[in-house]
């Protein structure tokens, strides 16, 4: 079984294909990802109307180039998996529409994947890991921890009430004048910096919901910032380290009751898996490592280049649902708000 999936719903325009592989992972027949991050990099963050431009000008020499490279025709697919949202309408409208006109044309199945349910998947592609596990999911868009019980059972245990992490690395490096996207540049500069210089707020700590709150850390900086103007190359340094522990402290203490949580909804996991664009930070990995470890868990998360927005996670996702019966016919809808998981009902 060979699956197509095709990814437009925010800045990388991707498409790739999966088969199942051995010991119930995935195998990744081609990978095919094209960052539009010089594109918007003059504006600081993601512009949805270049974004959706961009993806018309490559999604089908794109899918050429993953269907070809997989060895394969589009003959040869045996569906094609699209992510019908939650993202930027205007490219997930592009992918969906072209992925829409091939399962026509080719007369294959077409299953409308959700992109966050395909970050939420990705672990069982690269690690055929079993049901339930606690999914830190992080992206720019996106933080939630989540109990995945099985495809389409997904239970929200926490999420934030403001920025997501991704967004706060993004908009710290924004206000420190370092690049986009933030989080590889800030986790960078924290590499030299003192992490102890700037005794940084960490929202939340010790409140019963595994709930984040990022705004008040990212204020506490600018204010940090503004003191200290003009920053010297140091200060940034440190400003940076000092966030990113903060950020670390929190996430090790949402996790901590997201782990009790846990057990009320779903019982034992089989592991602790990171995934979204956030998980590709070291510091965030050793610290989650560490908790994993101390709870008798393996941690699991993706390869650097399946924690970003890629197409092998929406191909496998896509497989995840054939494999059930779980296909959609052209009316299915593009979404620009789609959430997966329900809340937890949790006293
Ligand atoms: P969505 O939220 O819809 O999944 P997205 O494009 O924001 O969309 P990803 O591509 O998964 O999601 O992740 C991008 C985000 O991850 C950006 O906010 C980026 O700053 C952050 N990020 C990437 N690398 C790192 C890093 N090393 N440390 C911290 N954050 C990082
Ligand atoms: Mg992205
Ligand atoms: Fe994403």
């Amino acid at each position: 079984m060979n699956v197509l999936g095709i990814e437009t719903t925010c800045d990388e325009t991707a498409a790739a294909v999966v088969a199942p592989g051995e010991n119930g992972r995935g195998r990744i027949l081609s990978n095919e990802v094209l960052s539009q991050i010089a594109e918007h990099a003059a504006y600081g963050g993601v512009v949805p109307e270049i974004a959706a431009r961009a993806h018309v000008e490559v999604l089908d020499r794109l899918i050429d180039r993953a269907v070809s490279g997989a060895g394969l025709t589009l003959a040869q697919v045996d569906g094609i998996a699209v992510a019908a949202g939650p993202g930027l309408i205007g490219g997930v409208l592009i992918g969906l529409v072209t992925a829409k006109t091939l399962a026509l044309v080719t007369r294959k199945p077409l299953i409308a994947v959700n992109h966050l349910e395909a970050h939420a998947l990705t672990a069982r592609l690269t690690d055929g890991i079993g049901f339930p596990y606690l999914l830190l999911l992080a992206s720019g868009g996106h933080t939630q921890l989540v109990a995945v019980k099985g495809v389409g059972d997904y239970v929200r245990l926490g999420t934030t009430i403001d920025d997501a992490i991704g967004e706060a690395f993004d908009k710290v490096a924004k206000l420190l004048g370092l690049g986009y996207p933030g989080g590889p540049e800030v986790e960078r500069m924290a590499e030299t910096g003192d992490p102890e210089r700037f005794a940084l707020p960490r929202p939340m700590l010790g409140r019963r919901e595994a709930n984040f709150s990022l705004s008040g850390l990212k204020t506490a900086l600018r204010i940090e910032a503004e003191k200290l103007a003009p920053l010297s190359t140091a200060d940034v340094a440190d400003l940076c380290a000092s966030f990113q522990a903060a950020v670390v402290d929190v996430v090790v203490d949402r996790l901590r009751v997201a782990m009790r949580d846990f057990a009320t909804v779903a019982g034992h996991p089989t592991a602790l898996v990171a995934a979204g664009g956030v998980a590709a930070n070291g510091a965030i990995r050793r610290a989650l490592t560490t908790q994993a470890g101390e709870a008798g868990l393996a941690f699991v998360a993706p390869p650097l280049a399946l924690c970003g927005d890629n197409g092998a996670m929406i191909a496998w996702a896509g497989i995840e649902r054939l494999r059930l019966g779980l296909v959609d016919d052209l009316t299915a809808p593009a979404r620009a708000r789609w959430p997966f998981a329900e809340p937890a009902a949790i006293a």
